[in-house]
């Protein structure tokens, strides 16, 4: 729980600054029952949670990955917003196993989640479990009702099949909602490019049935409540 190293934490043990239920504990080899044990640990109680899951809306700018040598990433973002919530050492989160599951583009904003649990992450991202996405996209030219078609049916955007049927919906002539069920590299750019459009601006605005609510700014993270993480797994 990204508390110390195993020696860092055994010599916390050794100085007596770990409780088990109240009761100081001097010996690492204690057997704890890991759910309900109330532990606190050089004065910082660990909440033993295996998974954690945080709900992002990434601005742009900042790259979907855990470490980049150049360009801010989600993770920088996270360790920074966390930080400010739960101390600078982030004690109790298991920050480096976090890591963004799917990708938005580097200018793409909007949400994204981030988790430990690479077994939800592989069920909400693989293609054949058909998880839900839908975008808000401003275009460069009109979407007349013939491209709304194209897209809608699926279309050649240079992969081996053409794209799953999609959902469009007009809401001015440059603007609409596209939702896509699956998420090949650059799905939305390259779905508009291949009518002819260029996507000016881009944001996830659902995943499954994680949503970014009116007021959730660019830039915030929040953990998911009980109930949107059983929603979503
Ligand atoms: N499709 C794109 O083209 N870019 C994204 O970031 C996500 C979906």
């Amino acid at each position: 729980m990204n508390m110390g190293s195993r020696s860092q934490v055994q010599a916390l043990i050794r100085r007596g600054q770990v409780s088990v239920n109240g009761v100081i504990v001097t010996t690492p080899k204690l057997q704890v029952e890991e759910k309900t044990a109330k532990i606190i640990c050089g004065g910082v109680p660990c909440l033993y949670r295996p998974y954690v899951y945080f709900l992002m809306n990434k601005p742009s700018g900042v790259v979907s990955a855990t470490h980049d040598a150049r360009d801010k990433t989600v993770l920088d973002l996270l360790k920074e917003a966390l930080s400010a919530q739960y101390g600078k050492e982030l004690r109790g989160i298991p920050i480096e196993d976090i890591f963004p599951a799917g990708r938005l583009d580097k200018d793409a904003v909007g949400l994204m989640l981030l988790t430990n649990d690479g077994g939800l992450a592989h069920r909400l991202l693989s293609p054949d479990k058909h998880v839900p996405k839908k975008y808000y996209v401003e275009l460069d030219k009109p979407l007349d009702e013939e491209k709304a078609a194209l897209l809608t049916a699926g279309l050649d955007i240079g992969e081996k099949k053409k794209t799953k049927p999609a959902q469009v919906e007009l809401l001015t002539p440059q603007s609409c909602y596209l939702t896509i069920s699956e998420g090949k590299y650059h799905q939305v750019k390259r779905m508009f490019g291949a009518v002819g459009l260029t996507v000016l601006y881009l944001k996830r605005i659902s995943l499954g049935n994680l949503t970014l609510e009116e007021g959730f700014l660019e830039g915030s993270v929040r953990e998911l409540s009980e109930k949107e993480v059983e929603s979503i797994c």
